[in-house]
């Protein structure tokens, strides 16, 4: 019997190669043409929930803990492994949020807006939705011990999936590029951290080579499997607004693993009949990352089925490289330059009909503040969603009265630095700093009264 009979199998994305790969293989990358690897499934042989409500009614089972957690309500959606290896510690309990005060400030009628909090999750990011299904996975292969390369979350979140299994994990970040809510959290996890001289992208670099000398599992958005527990992100949207699509879904893009698996979640759903359209959406560079961007506006760089022209990122790589170009954001997650997952994401902006926008440091710190002030806050990464929305907005692109679902991917504790700084040092409009006051009471009352 040939792999693609099985009920869940790993496939090349290279149409000139096609290879196809037993889930119980862990390579991350094609052996034999180096490209990206999809999980893939044969829907047919899985009894998959008639209506997407189906899912929402297990809610009333949460005691069972699969049923409990965000990700795997949606099991047959992501139907690689069996239920004995699936690991959770109660990821994807997140919320969205109606925000009508940052509608209003956007211009944009006022029900239209929604935020969906990804900081809420354990390690206070999205990233453990990817984590609790490559750890699943990691589980099922008989893994013994881990690495990611990371800009913080996803060391902090497999930092806690780790010793949740019991594995060694080790972290790869670049020096003094980490905020540190998120450094704090891989240290107090027990990870293994080890900072190399470089950027994010050498670090990428490096964990891939570790990983592949020595035998460990690889968990950066590179692995196929925790894309598949980022998919349900979109479920939960969609689960949120009562079963209904959003119009337009606006995600941060760093190393694209987000986008690849929206794109893929609604390219699934669509083909088991569960929903009729394809939601659009826009995914928002940070400018001094802004790699998508450029390659997507400027080189027109497309899918094409597939076949996708790879000089164009090897010239613009090799662009990079010649000019020492190392990105720089405030907003670290998104401060990468050589997203791994370039490929899957043209694939999703071809499905979704998508769109890539840049936003400057201080359009995310302002946002960043809004959200802060009117809703529950968020990390820089996070806030270039508003950013990018308010600069859509006025191009026209998404009109006022679309329903526009925004990813926030990180709680705002995650960075208190920037935080600090914008409100402290006045960097912006939205600037809430402290008032210093005299030690009398008389001079105190007057400060809160005027
Ligand atoms: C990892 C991360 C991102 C980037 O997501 P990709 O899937 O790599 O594009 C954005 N925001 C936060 C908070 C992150 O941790
Ligand atoms: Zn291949």
């Amino acid at each position: 019997m040939s792999v693609s009979e099985n009920i869940a199998y790993q496939k090349c994305i290279n149409p000139d190669c096609q290879a196809e790969f037993d889930c119980g293989e862990a390579i991350f990358k094609c052996p034999k043409c180096g490209e990206l690897l999809d999980a893939r499934y044969n829907f047919d042989k899985i009894e998959v929930p008639k209506k997407l409500s189906d899912f929402g009614n297990r809610w009333a089972t949460r005691n069972n803990r699969l049923d409990f957690s965000g990700v795997w309500r949606f099991r047959e959606l992501l139907n690689f492994c069996d239920d004995k290896y699936k690991v959770s510690i109660g990821e994807g309990q997140t919320i969205l949020e109606q925000n009508t005060a940052i509608a209003k400030y956007l211009e944009m009628k006022s029900d239209s807006l929604f935020l969906q909090y990804e900081g809420l999750n354990p390690s206070g990011s999205f990233k453990d939705n990817g984590m609790t299904a490559a750890f699943s996975h990691a589980m099922m292969v008989g893994a013994k011990s881990c690495a990611c390369a990371s800009t913080g979350n996803t060391s902090a979140s497999m930092a806690l999936y780790a010793h949740a299994c019991e594995l060694k994990s080790t972290v790869f970040i670049g020096s003094g590029r980490i905020a540190f809510g998120k450094l704090s959290q891989a240290m107090d996890y027990g990870s293994q951290t080890i900072q190399i001289l470089g950027d994010f992208d050498d670090c990428m670099h490096q964990v891939q080579a570790v990983c592949n000398k020595l035998g460990l599992y690889l968990v950066n958005s590179l692995n196929p499997f925790r894309l598949e527990g980022q998919k349900t992100i979109m479920y939960r949207i969609i689960e949120q607004l009562g079963w209904e699509l959003p119009d337009w879904v606006v995600v941060p893009g760093g190393n694209l693993g987000n986008s690849s698996a929206f794109g893929k979640a609604f390219a699934e759903l669509k083909e088991l009949g569960l929903i009729d359209r394809i939601p659009r959406i826009a995914i928002i560079n940070a400018s001094g990352a802004d790699t998508l961007c450029d390659l997507v506006n400027n080189k027109k760089l497309v899918w094409n089925d597939g076949r996708v022209d790879q000089k164009i990122i090897d010239d613009y790589y090799a662009d990079l490289t010649a000019r020492n170009f190392s990105p720089h954001t405030c907003a670290s997650a998104i401060e990468i330059s050589r997203p791994v997952n370039l490929k899957k994401c043209l694939r999703t902006i071809d499905l979704c009909n998508g769109v890539v926008r840049k936003v400057s440091d201080e359009e995310i710190c302002d946002a960043k503040a809004i959200i802060g002030k009117y809703g529950l806050g968020c990390e820089p990464a996070s806030a270039a969603t508003i950013a990018g929305l308010k600069n859509l907005l006025a191009e026209n692109v998404i009109g006022k009265d679309e329903r526009v679902a925004c990813v926030l991917t990180g709680h705002v504790l995650k960075d208190p630095n920037v935080t600090v700084n914008y409100h402290k040092e006045e960097q912006g409009p939205f600037s809430n700093p402290p008032i210093e006051a005299p030690n009398d009471l008389d001079a105190i009352i007057k400060l809160i009264t005027q």
